[in-house]
């Protein structure tokens, strides 16, 4: 695989309404390789390859999770409101950047030292609220910048190569899907009519998908995107049993804790139809009921008058932390799970 362009895909900033650069460098890698491009009004991008009477969407989404200002003090310390689920615990001291219309200015999300916290604050999760950025402007100079309130915020992290083919970078919820998407493109001869869409605002309520499932009106949805893997400490096999390295998941339902409500309970035709082809291509999937989260094909299958739907996901260890740790392995066998099905006839 193409480490250097998934690195490109990691660190690109594009927060969930904010997604700027990345559609734009998806269709560069794309041009000459699918038969058309386009984009809405939004930011999501059309990918069309192949030729049928049916048509197979495929969904990954561009926004990573992020920060937006919410207001700037006297000082020029930025306080923030979340884009997307991040825990308050793994935001303290992070290197952010800050998105300002003229100029992009590192920063560091402060608090309170520890050394002048009472003894019970010291024993206390910080959340967000009481936290700030720091960028030493001051407020004149972020003003001269274009940062403002609605300004947003991404974490600065490099992708870093682990041992044993284990990758870690940001947003890899969800660029590793947008990467399987764009080397499945290049890499199939489709024989259905293959529309892969790069949506935007997924982490905000999987907003981008329900606008394109509904434009495109697919006959298939299938959504590729990161899930949990519970392989490693504090962590039961009962509560999260996928494991890294192990191939995709394929989902059979996922959605909120509790009651698997807004998520999906995956198509039965159109997941026997991916375990099957999984099988006989012989890639190696895990099932999947994931419980705290979906994907995009929550949306695709409630677009119109409903569109047989199911999700793939690639492993990840720390989903949603700004180090989100994937293998090489199970991302070159979803490419070849993604090739597969743009190259058979779909099941409904
Ligand atoms: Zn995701």
């Amino acid at each position: 695989m193409n480490v250097e362009l998934l690195r490109r895909f990691s660190e690109a900033p594009g927060v969930a309404g904010f997604e700027y650069g990345v559609p734009a460098l998806i269709k560069s890698e794309l041009e000459g390789a699918v038969d058309r491009l386009w984009e809405d009004k939004f930011g999501n991008l059309y990918a069309e390859k192949g030729r049928g009477d049916k048509t197979l969407m495929m969904a990954a989404h561009t926004d990573e999770i992020g920060l937006i200002v919410k207001h700037v003090d006297d000082k020029g310390f930025i306080r923030f409101a979340k884009l997307g689920g991040i825990a308050d615990h793994i935001l303290l001291s992070q290197r952010v950047l800050v998105h300002g219309m003229r100029r992009r200015l590192p920063g560091v999300i402060g608090c309170k030292a520890f050394h002048v916290m009472k003894e019970d604050e010291r024993r206390q999760l910080i959340t967000y609220d009481k936290m700030f950025i720091d960028t030493g402007a001051t407020k004149e100079q972020l003003e001269s910048y274009g940062i403002k309130v609605g300004t947003p915020i991404t974490f600065d992290r490099k992708l870093t190569e682990l041992e044993n083919g284990l990758l870690v970078g940001k947003a890899m919820d969800d660029r590793a899907g947008c990467y399987a998407l764009v080397d499945a493109l290049k890499r199939a001869a489709p024989k259905n009519r293959v529309v892969c869409v790069f949506t935007v605002q997924e982490e905000v309520g999987l907003r981008g998908a329900t606008m394109s499932a509904n434009a495109i009106r697919p006959d298939v949805g299938v959504a590729i995107d990161t899930t949990i893997a519970g392989d490693h400490p504090d962590i039961a096999e009962q509560e999260a049993s996928i494991k890294i390295g192990k191939g995709p998941s394929i989902v059979v339902a996922d959605g909120r804790r509790d009651s698997l409500g807004g998520g999906l309970i995956s198509n039965p035709l159109v997941r026997g139809w991916m375990m099957e082809i999984a099988e006989k291509s012989g890639i190696r999937i895990q099932l999947e009921v994931l419980e705290g989260g979906t994907t995009d094909a929550a949306a695709i299958q409630l677009a119109q008058a409903g569109i047989p739907s199911a999700a793939i996901s690639i492993p990840s260890r720390y989903v949603h932390s700004f180090s989100e740790v994937i293998s090489k392995n199970d991302l070159e066998e979803s490419i070849k799970l993604l090739v597969r099905l743009m190259e058979e006839k779909i099941p409904v």
